[in-house]
């Protein structure tokens, strides 16, 4: 019997207990439009929807995970204007729309496993699904929800009765709105199931179709593939809270007036990671991605835990400082895990009885910041035996996915000065040169302080050191000892 969650739905903008009706529980997360690197925006979105997954699995459900691959129809507007950025990124970078589809994708597979997301258990591209998408346009077709115009096939919103629900859409507003880029279409709501391919340029992705060569709107792609590999209705659909107003509000309207079934029961949005400066866009070019991470040498799982600073549903503010805080902490909470070999056999219900706070946060609708905090409560808790101590965290790291009995592995140097000044360095990665010179120097300064009794100047010392995690022991032998995390910052 799995356990009890609760998950907010945005579909009734309630937290709700969860109550799937397929075994294994369908999960369907909207995928990358793979015409640029994922920005780590992105990836907050694949963190959130990598919990859910592992909150899933850790209650005792079995999952069948579809992420799909954008690789034609997205175009730049959602007004169904604008070009197609697939074909937008291969004319960028020079290269033919298949080749930047296929390097992109294979980029974004690695930032999943970089991040420790468990990959899904079936990836479709939306182009292996066109006769499928085509299918659907026929079915709605032949239930009089579409009409055609010169440019394409659409959807006509005003047949489907609640299609302002979802979003919580005013229609008055939405008619106010109308003399906007309106084209020929009969309501601003209403979007391309079938786009013509232009005709004064040549595209490099286009298919017959039976209403002429061209290729598919971006919405019927995401209901197309859901259905093909989840049955309705599907348990979980996820993505970006940017998807509510538009993308998910026309994949119900379309699913549902084709199959006059539910289309999902529970819906999840994770909300945004912005910048100081506002939203990150891909299509901005501007943007951060885990190889600028992992250039600025801060492991990439730190961005991961940074992600648990936060509620999945509440913006996050993206700082390098903030980073390289979770940096310093993932580094802790590794350090703090006993070195202990986990042999003996440890009974389930006295690590249940300890991970209770911390399940308790992870099952009520994904609270990572409570469910760290109680990771650390239960780390600093001296009286719990290190061998259950351990079991712990490797069951709670089956959520996490922090890798937190990774062994440290630490490089050890000592250095003796021709003043005889003995100094041990003990750090998690290979020191630069220049970051030992000056670990150095600062060390002989605040050795010389303290001989002529300036305490003042080396406890600033020691102070400026510990800002940067770096801590200093003085062994009876007379032995700075200095340890330094695997990033030093600065
Ligand atoms: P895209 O590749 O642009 O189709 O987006 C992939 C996923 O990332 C979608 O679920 C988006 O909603 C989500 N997303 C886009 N930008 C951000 C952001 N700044 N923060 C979090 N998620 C985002
Ligand atoms: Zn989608």
């Amino acid at each position: 019997m799995p356990r009890t969650i609760y998950l907010y739905n945005t579909a009734s903008r309630n937290k709700e207990q969860f109550e799937p009706v397929h075994d294994p529980v369908g999960m369907y997360c909207c995928g990358p439009t793979v015409y640029n690197f994922a920005h780590i925006g992105n990836l907050r979105t694949y963190i959130f929807e990598d919990v859910l997954k592992r909150v899933l699995l850790s209650a005792g459900y079995k999952v069948k995970h579809v992420i799909n691959i954008t690789d034609v129809g997205h175009l730049t507007s959602d007004a169904d204007t604008g070009e197609d950025k697939m074909e937008k990124g291969a004319q960028r970078e020079g290269k033919t729309v298949w080749d930047i589809a296929e390097f992109f994708t294979s980029r974004f597979s690695q930032n999943l496993k970089d991040l420790n997301i468990i990959q899904p258990d079936i990836w479709p591209k939306a182009t292996d699904h066109i006769s499928q998408m085509i299918d659907l346009v026929k079915e709605l077709e032949k239930k009089g929800y579409t009409y055609r115009t010169s440019d394409g096939i659409y959807f006509d919103t005003s047949r489907f009765d609640s299609y302002c629900k979802f979003a919580r859409l005013n229609p008055e507003s939405l008619r106010a709105g109308e003399r906007v880029e309106m084209g020929e279409k009969r309501s601003a709501t209403d979007f391309a199931l079938w786009k013509f391919s232009p005709t004064d340029k040549k595209r490099q992705m286009e298919w017959q179709s039976p209403w002429g060569v061209g290729f598919p709107g971006w919405h019927i792609e995401c209901s197309a593939m859901a259905q093909k590999y989840l049955s309705l209705p599907i348990d979980i659909h996820c993505g970006g809270s940017d998807h509510i107003r538009v993308h998910h509000t026309n994949e119900i309207a379309q699913s549902e007036a084709a199959t006059g079934k539910q289309f999902v029961r529970y819906w999840l949005h994770g909300e945004f990671l912005v910048l100081d400066k506002g939203k990150m866009a891909k299509s901005d070019g501007n943007f951060i991605t885990l190889d600028s991470i992992k250039e600025a040498q801060i492991p990439q799982l730190a961005y991961r835990l940074f992600c648990f600073t936060a509620h999945y549903r509440t913006p996050l503010t993206f700082s390098w400082e903030g980073l390289q805080a979770s940096a310093h902490s993932l580094q802790n909470l590794r350090s703090m895990v006993p070195d202990v070999d986990n042999c003996r056999q440890i009974d389930n219900g006295v690590i249940e009885k300890l991970l209770h706070p911390f399940y308790m946060a992870v099952y009520d609708d994904l609270n990572m910041p409570r469910a760290v905090a109680a990771l650390w409560d239960l780390l600093r808790d001296r009286a719990i035996d290190p061998v259950v101590k351990r079991a712990c965290v490797s069951c709670a790291d089956e959520i996490l996915g922090l890798d937190l009995l990774l062994e440290q592995r630490k490089f050890s140097e000592e250095l003796i000065g021709s003043d005889g000044v003995k100094i041990k360095l003990i750090s998690e990665s290979r020191l630069s040169d220049t970051d030992k010179i000056n670990i150095v120097e600062k060390i002989r300064i605040r050795k010389a302080a303290r001989e002529s009794r300036d305490f003042t100047t080396a406890d600033r010392i020691r102070d400026e050191l510990g800002g940067l995690g770096i801590t200093i022991k003085d062994l009876p032998d007379g032995t700075t000892e200095c340890t330094i995390p695997a990033s030093v910052p600065g």
